[in-house]
């Protein structure tokens, strides 16, 4: 079935979408789902019905063959229904379906999550949180979030690659590394697929993944993961500019299709899908030197040469929106991190920083010079026969290049004015959650 319209008619369940969209009115329908509110008095029994497109408000008569079932049925049992679709105002969505059939396909014991229960109490049974509007909403906007950015690299002729999630060397440093036992070998899980991604440009020049990447967060922040997912681009014979436009292209190419495309969600989330759709490439663009200044006349006691904390990145980004902030003192960024010739204590490395969140991606230029790759590596006490592989890209066929990594969450948090990325993926991982 090619088109939406012509799927619904000959779809023997009508999807509840489609009965709020008006299309159903004084049809005869069937609708499956679950019972998401109940209430009752003498000879009539109102439900709510949920499937995954909406709810829409059910009723069974007393005088109905369908009255027994519908005193049974508890809440979240799952249901098969048919009537025919009326208007009514007070109905929420505007239509309610007068029940003349009802089939329940699983009845269900006490649902154990009330109106009044905790957030704590709600992401302890996260496997049944799930069915909420809320969650049903946000999984919704992370899957058209995740198209939007498939979209856009396609447009832009990336390749997508599937790097390996087991690895032998770091790339972002032993502190955050999951070790594991692979076979006889510790092994570790990967924190970002960067390295594979520079062996695959110099056979496809441009490629991309979206993938999990694992990180032994100990703190605890609103914004870490345990394991979250990972945006990440390689691109052969490209420059910082190249890098920050790309990225700043992206970022708008998704949030205007999420403030077009997903209004009714955005809506449902309370959230400003006019703000949203202001998110417009260029973004602002300074020099770390130039955000160490701006922080002190904020008052902010940073001397040069720290990095910026998560209130550092706040108050830059409140002033300035979207920005990026480039050209890092070496000490403080990765190993693989190219440094300016001119000034080799510097290195092409840029942050992309955004309202609320702080920083939604780290890019850079990647060191492509061998000598100078090996010079790092020592620098950082890392063993060079642990990176062989990837010395060996500088020895063949070199080339200067670029990439970045950006988490999926925080893109979603920010998208969306999360106060926790916790409420972004199904089913979160942190220290304390692993469960379900
Ligand atoms: P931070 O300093 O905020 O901990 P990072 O600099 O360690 O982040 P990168 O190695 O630059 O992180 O990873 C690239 C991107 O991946 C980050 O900009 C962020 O969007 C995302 N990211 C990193 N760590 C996590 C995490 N633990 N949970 C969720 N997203 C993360
Ligand atoms: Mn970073």
């Amino acid at each position: 079935m090619e088109n939406k319209s012509e799927r619904w008619c000959v779809m023997s369940f009508t999807r509840i979408e489609d009965i709020l969209d008006g299309r159903c009115e004084g049809k005869h329908i069937s609708v499956r789902g679950w019972v998401y509110r109940k209430r009752e008095s003498k000879d009539i029994v109102f439900f709510i019905i949920r499937d995954a497109t909406g709810i829409v408000q059910c009723t069974v008569r007393k005088d109905s063959s369908a009255w027994a079932d519908a005193k049974r049925v508890t809440i979240e049992s799952s249901v098969t229904l048919s009537g025919t679709v009326k208007k009514d105002e007070r109905a929420p969505g505007g239509f309610e379906v007068p029940v003349d059939q009802l089939k329940i396909v699983g009845l269900a014991e006490t649902f154990p999550i009330t109106k009044d229960q905790s957030e704590e109490f709600r992401r302890n049974v996260r496997h049944l949180w799930l069915r909420s509007r809320r969650m049903n909403t946000i999984m919704k906007v992370r899957s058209e979030t995740l198209r939007f950015v498939h979209e856009f690299f396609r447009k832009k002729s990336f390749i997508e690659v599937s790097p390996p999630m087991f690895i032998s060397s770091a790339c972002e440093g032993g502190a955050t590394l999951f070790g594991l036992k692979y076979f006889d070998k510790d092994l570790y899980l990967t924190q970002s697929a960067q390295l594979h991604l520079e062996a695959l440009i110099q056979s496809l020049e441009k490629v991309y993944c979206v993938a999990p990447s694992f990180r032994a967060e100990k703190s605890r922040t609103i914004r870490h993961l345990a394991e979250y997912w990972h945006v990440e681009a390689e691109e052969a014979f490209s420059t910082m500019d190249d890098l920050m436009c790309l990225e700043e292209d992206l970022v708008s190419h998704v949030c205007q299709n999420v403030a077009k495309q997903c209004r009714k969600e955005l809506k449902a989330l309370e959230v400003d899908a006019g703000k949203l759709a202001k998110v417009k490439a260029p973004f602002n663009r300074i020099t770390y030197d130039e955000a160490v200044e701006k922080l002190r006349k904020k008052n902010f006691k940073i001397k040069w040469g720290e990095d910026f904390g998560f209130n550092e990145e706040k108050a830059l980004a409140e002033e300035l929106g979207p920005l990026f902030v480039y050209a890092y003192p070496k000490k403080i960024k990765a190993f693989y991190c190219k440094t300016y010739r001119e000034n080799p204590e510097m290195v092409m490395s840029v942050d992309l920083i955004v309202p609320n969140i702080g920083e939604l991606s780290t890019g850079g230029a990647r060191e492509d010079d061998k000598k100078e790759l090996l010079k790092r590596l020592e620098e950082f006490g890392l063993r060079q026969e642990d990176y062989e592989w990837y010395i060996d890209l500088r020895k063949y066929g070199t080339v200067p290049h670029t990439g970045f990594g950006l988490g999926v969450e925080r893109l979603l948090a920010w998208i969306l004015d999360l106060e926790n990325i916790i409420d972004t993926i199904p089913f979160p991982r942190t220290t304390r959650r692993f469960y379900p």
